[in-house]
């Protein structure tokens, strides 16, 4: 999580551009935006994403919005119909937080605000986050309940 500590910054046009970009994104289709939040997630009954005030201004406020756009638009499961089982359920965990790093990328190249900056960026969050979710859902076993609200709402997330 040494990701989060860092307030690496863009300049504040390129801040500006992305969130805009983003956000207008969002906007046209029906998703709410709250950039001054005191959590990261994305809600999938009120289709209301929120990110953390904490990193207004950095990378990881772009980031991060991208990857809760992502929660948004992923597909469900692959392993969806499977007989419901732990290890189903952790892997549908670690299936959907990589399918929301990948959708939400797809949604950025489609607004045509993919520059090598960003993406520098955004793969290492991704590469950071998803394999913090690996140790958490295959390491640490206490993250079970957090796993059974997750499966129920898809996309819902209090992490990135
Ligand atoms: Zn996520």
């Amino acid at each position: 999580m040494n990701y989060l500590k860092e307030k690496d910054k863009p300049s504040q046009k390129v801040y500006r551009e992305c969130i805009e970009a983003l956000c207008d994104w969002c906007e046209s289709n029906d998703i709410s935006v709250n950039l001054f939040s005191s959590s990261h997630g994305y809600d999938p009954d009120t289709h209301e994403i929120t990110l953390h005030h904490g990193s207004a201004g950095t990378w990881l406020h772009i980031v991060t919005l991208i990857h809760e756009i992502g929660h948004a638009v992923q597909p469900n499961s692959a392993f969806h119909s499977l007989r419901k089982s732990v290890k189903r359920d952790k892997a549908i965990i670690i299936e959907m937080e990589y399918t929301a790093w990948q959708c939400g990328w797809d949604v950025v190249k489609s607004i045509g605000i993919n520059t090598s900056d960003l993406w520098y960026h955004y793969s290492r969050a991704w590469m950071t986050y998803w394999s913090a979710y690996i140790q958490h859902v295959y390491v640490q076993e206490q993250h079970e309940v957090y796993s059974s609200i997750y499966i129920e709402r898809p996309g819902y997330t209090d992490y990135p």
